[in-house]
């Protein structure tokens, strides 16, 4: 079994830090707040005193933290502590150019290395049914999908270094602009006197379907699952649909790329965070948009 130092004990890095105990790993983890040191301690992992303790004698190395800022700060201490040779995996998600920065540090110390975000949200990271999406050289991605399989039940190698995080960021962008069409398709059925199920009914048979619709429904009823029977509880935060978007931006605007949708979709999640919504499932867009009604 694999010798793990696990960095970022998180709403995620925490249950998959108790996913990779239970599959017998050896994981030393660290994060700033003592709270989720305490649980990850609960769940059977060792607690060491910082980032860099944790990571000796590791033969892998995983951080799941905030942004790429966070990253590269953590990567820069760790790094030159690890064994030559070692692994180092980031699940978190960050921007594309932080990525590679990150894969330069790493390559510079003799250290393989990947870039794998992750999507499934809390309620993956706890069921180990979360989708890797892996940036990395062919050596380094074969390191680590054992590791990530205990976490994951779907990894993809997209590519090079950065190539996982671009995947991540093109995918919620999709996810941004269909939940705000579907919420949009609901909000003009119920003005239509269309009722919820009937919408449902038809859609999800139809050229209309997607994600948004069939799975994570914006309208309480037709997907006893979704966020939507649940008060809008996350879930995945609007804060953090915010967050990607604005990481798609910068990459569209970095390599000259045209995503009118993404755009204006950053500007309705913007919006619907500054009005207080940021804690919000971004399912619960729908209310905004039903605001937006006569404006
Ligand atoms: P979180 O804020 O709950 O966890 C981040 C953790 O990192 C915190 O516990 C924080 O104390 C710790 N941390 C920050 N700086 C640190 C440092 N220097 N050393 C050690 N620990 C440090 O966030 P999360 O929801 O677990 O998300 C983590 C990443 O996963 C983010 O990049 C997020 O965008 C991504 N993500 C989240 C979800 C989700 O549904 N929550 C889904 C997919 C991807």
């Amino acid at each position: 079994m694999a010798s793990i130092a696990f960095i970022g004990l998180g709403n995620m890095g925490g249950p998959m830090t108790a996913n990779l105990v239970k599959a017998g790993h050896k994981v030393v983890a660290f994060d700033l707040v003592a709270a989720s040191r305490d649980q990850a301690k609960a769940d059977g992992a060792t607690i060491a005193e910082s980032s860099v303790a944790a990571v000796k004698g590791a033969d892998t190395v995983i951080t799941m933290l905030p942004a790429g800022k966070h990253v590269l700060s953590v990567w820069n201490d760790v790094v030159p502590s690890m064994t030559k040779g070692a692994l180092i995996i980031d699940c978190s998600t960050i921007d594309v150019e932080s990525a590679k920065a990150a894969h330069v540090l790493a390559a510079k110390h003799g250290m393989a290395s990947v870039d794998a975000p992750v999507s499934g949200g809390t309620g993956g990271a706890r069921g180990a049914t979360l989708t890797f999406m892996c940036g990395g050289d062919d050596k380094a991605f074969a390191a680590a999908k054992p590791v990530l399989e205990k976490m994951g039940k779907r990894i993809v190698h997209c590519g090079g270094g950065g190539a996982g995080q671009a995947a991540k960021i093109c995918n919620n962008m999709i996810l941004a602009v269909s939940m705000i069409a579907v919420g949009e398709a609901f909000a003009l059925a119920e003005k239509l006197g269309l009722s919820h199920q009937a919408l449902f009914d038809v859609v999800s048979t139809s050229s209309g379907q997607c994600w948004a619709l069939t799975s994570y429904c914006p309208v309480p009823g037709p997907v006893p699952t979704s966020p939507a029977n649940n008060g809008y509880k996350p879930g995945f935060a609007a804060a953090l649909m915010v967050k990607d978007l604005t990481l798609a931006q910068d990459a569209a605007k970095s390599t000259g790329a045209a995503t009118p949708l993404g755009k204006h979709a950053q500007e309705i999640y913007k919006a619907f965070d500054a009005s207080g919504n940021g804690g919000v499932d971004f399912s619960g867009v729908i209310q905004h948009i039903r605001e937006l009604a006569g404006k």
